[in-house]
């Protein structure tokens, strides 16, 4: 079974990923994890993603298409796939689901409240890079002691511009999969345990013993 996992930032949608792909025995894809291995095998396309990673820009959308295509058809990628948040766009969304097998398309449907909310309790550590939620008895990293921080781009004024990327680019592609009877929406308003246990409801027993 493959699964496209969508939600908007401050969703959880990274820590489910983790929490699923782990239970469920799924690969965990992100567009990321693409681009780096087409930039590990040094082709020309890899080249120009490298150049927009650097410079911070977004991938050209063909080249997008292509490297998704081309990583995707690899037998390793035909099953048991869990896609962290893929196409940024309609179209991209679109050509997705032409040219792979997507089975399940699971939408983290929060409210702006308390996405906002997420964010701004959101720490990371200066040290290691953990990502934590802000709690009252601990200032420290739990995993190394070091110093939690707010990240940069996690204050209200950033989070509006994002959120609002977000409804014009990411709402169409939650509507497209809705009228293909694909989707899923799941409420992800409650914590990360309950919000897990709804999805686990949904795909329900191991994807391996379910057949196609
Ligand atoms: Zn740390």
């Amino acid at each position: 079974m493959n699964i496209l996992l969508i939600g908007a930032p401050g969703s959880g949608k990274g820590t489910l990923s983790q929490k699923l792909s782990k239970k469920y025995n799924l690969k965990h894809l992100s567009t990321g994890d693409l681009f780096r291995a087409e930039i590990a095998e040094g082709t020309e396309r890899g080249e120009i993603l490298k150049e927009a990673m650097q410079k911070g820009l977004l991938a050209p959308s063909d080249i997008l298409l292509e490297v998704m295509q081309k990583q995707l058809s690899q037998k390793e990628f035909a099953d048991n796939v869990l896609l962290d948040g893929f196409g940024k766009t309609l179209e991209e969304a679109k050509e997705l689901d032409r040219f792979y097998n997507i089975d399940k398309v699971i939408f983290l449907d929060v409210d702006f409240d308390t996405l906002l909310d997420r964010i701004l309790k959101r720490r990371i550590c200066s040290e290691c890079g953990y990502v934590t939620t802000v709690d009252e008895s601990r200032d420290v990293c739990g995993k190394c002691g070091g110093t939690l921080v707010n990240r940069i781009d996690d204050n209200e004024e950033t989070f509006k511009k994002r959120y609002q990327v977000f409804l014009e680019q990411t709402m169409p592609i939650v509507d497209y999969f809705e009228k293909k009877n694909m989707l899923s929406r799941i409420d992800a308003n409650d914590s990360i345990d309950k919000n897990f246990d709804k999805i686990c409801k949904i795909i329900g027993g191991c994807p391996k013993e379910l057949e196609r």
